[in-house]
């Protein structure tokens, strides 16, 4: 499944929770693998960035969910889009996709900080009866509308700076106190200090490295 380029149009640009937004565009045949990332840009113009694909592998559009960074240069300018416009796609990229833990089975540990959410989410349209549990870690309780597609009881959702959800405080410290089976495979996706923090947590488990993936955000 080889990466392409294409110049396709936006169909929507969705508002989830405080400056994060579902864009959706033309598929234009791109396949890809559930856990893989784009890279999109606005046509004419040099800079593009990577977005984890949120869409499902069959679903007819693509869609990814970004979050604008005050002083982004790329996250602002597709913050701005709308239905009809167009948009720079190359892809897709990566190898953070389940297809290996799938096959050998054992349950799904997922652990996303913000938008890191995105590629579960595609996993989960994707496999609709997967075996996981999501650890989603954010800031505010606003910031719990990126969960809008997930399922209860498979996810816990961890807030860090206030009151209101199951359970106040960082990802990696609700992470300490679960019970992982040592057969368990684990995807880690967002921010570089949870992905370091949790990664060692998880070998302190006795989860062997080559089943821990994880996809760097920033
Ligand atoms: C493989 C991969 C997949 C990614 N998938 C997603 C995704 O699905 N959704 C998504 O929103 N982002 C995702 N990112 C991050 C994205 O590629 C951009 O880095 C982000 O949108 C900022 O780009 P920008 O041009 O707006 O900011 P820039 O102009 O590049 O950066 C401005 C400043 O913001 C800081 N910064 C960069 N990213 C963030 C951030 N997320 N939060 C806070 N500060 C930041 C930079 O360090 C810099 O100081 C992914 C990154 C990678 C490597």
């Amino acid at each position: 499944m080889g990466a392409s380029s294409a110049e396709v149009r936006v169909l929507s640009n969705r508002p989830v929770g405080p400056g994060c937004f579902v864009l959706t565009f033309e598929r234009a045949g791109i396949s890809f693998r559930t856990g893989q990332y784009l890279s999109l840009g606005i046509p004419g113009q040099r800079e593009q960035r990577e977005y984890s694909i949120y869409s499902g592998e069959g679903d007819p559009q693509l869609s990814v969910l970004v979050r604008e960074v005050p002083e982004g240069l790329v996250s602002r300018r597709l913050a701005k889009l709308v239905p009809g416009d167009g948009l720079h796609v190359d892809g897709p990229f990566g190898y953070f996709t389940p297809d290996t833990a799938l096959k050998s089975g054992g349950p799904l540990l997922f652990l996303a900080t913000g938008t890191g959410i995105s590629p579960f989410h595609s996993m989960v349209q994707t496999h609709p009866h997967l075996n996981y549990t999501l650890l989603h870690g954010v800031r505010t309780c606003a910031e719990l509308a990126l969960e809008e597609d997930f399922l209860g009881e498979n996810l816990v959702a961890c807030v860090s700076r206030e009151d209101g959800a199951a359970y106040r405080g960082r990802i990696t410290d609700r992470l300490k106190d679960l019970t992982v089976p040592p057969e368990s495979h684990a995807f880690l996706c967002g921010n570089c200090d949870m992905i370091y923090e949790a990664f060692d947590v998880l070998r302190g488990f006795g989860i062997p490295s080559d089943r821990i993936s994880t996809e760097v955000y920033f």
